[in-house]
């Protein structure tokens, strides 16, 4: 079964740029379903006209639909020694789809506050940073996506991180969690090094 690693944490906790740079330093590709939608809103199908609709009020996409993207994505071949899963799962019924396909390795739950959140979406110039729109993302955060915390925690994966501070600490910590050592030459790492024993 393939291994991968999800970053979880509430919109605007900066989970897309540390995505970023956990993907640099372990070689392995990002799964964004929050870019994938909003790359297939850019198109002019039914499809995107009906994610529209969820998307613009802060809604989940129905599971179903979600679950067969992310399936169709981890079947391209760099997905073979792992990924980095950002926005997804969402909810329980998500992550229980997860568990059917892939293994997941580590948890990464990215801490920040709701009233850092607010401050930091205001600033954000995307369709679904509006007030109003921000209030119902992270109501939604709270009531599907938060019960995965628990989730993964009784499954002993879960790695909680203070998402709070400069972008450098905060990949640090990430790192810790995942026991990469930064100081040590970049090459020698990718994503083997997690799984040593194990042949990925
Ligand atoms: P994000 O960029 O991850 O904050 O996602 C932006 C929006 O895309 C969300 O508010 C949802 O409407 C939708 N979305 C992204 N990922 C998922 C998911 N795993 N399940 C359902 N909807 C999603």
């Amino acid at each position: 079964m393939k291994h991968g690693i999800i970053l979880l944490g509430p919109p605007g906790s900066g989970k897309g740029t540390q995505a970023e740079l956990i993907i640099k330093e372990l070689n392995i590709p990002p799964i964004s379903t929050g870019n994938i939608l909003r790359h297939t809103l850019e198109q002019k199908t039914a499809l995107a006209q009906e994610l529209k609709g969820y998307i613009e009020k802060g809604k989940l996409v129905p599971d179903e639909l979600i679950d067969r993207i992310v399936a169709e994505r981890l079947v391209h071949k760099d997905c073979k020694s792992g990924f980095l899963l950002d926005g997804f799962p969402r909810d329980l019924v998500q992550a229980k789809f997860v568990n059917t396909i892939i293994e997941v390795t580590h948890v990464i739950d990215l801490k920040v506050p709701d009233k850092f959140i607010i401050q930091r979406l205001a600033i954000r110039k995307r369709a679904d940073d509006k007030p109003e729109v921000i209030k119902n993302r992270l109501n939604v955060y709270h009531r599907l996506t938060e019960p995965l915390i628990k989730y993964y925690k009784r499954q002993g994966i879960l790695h909680e991180v203070d998402g709070v501070g400069t972008v450098k600490d905060i990949h640090r910590r990430i790192m810790k969690e995942l026991k990469v050592d930064l100081r040590s030459p970049k090459k020698e790492y990718g994503f083997r090094f997690l799984y040593p024993l194990r042949n990925c």
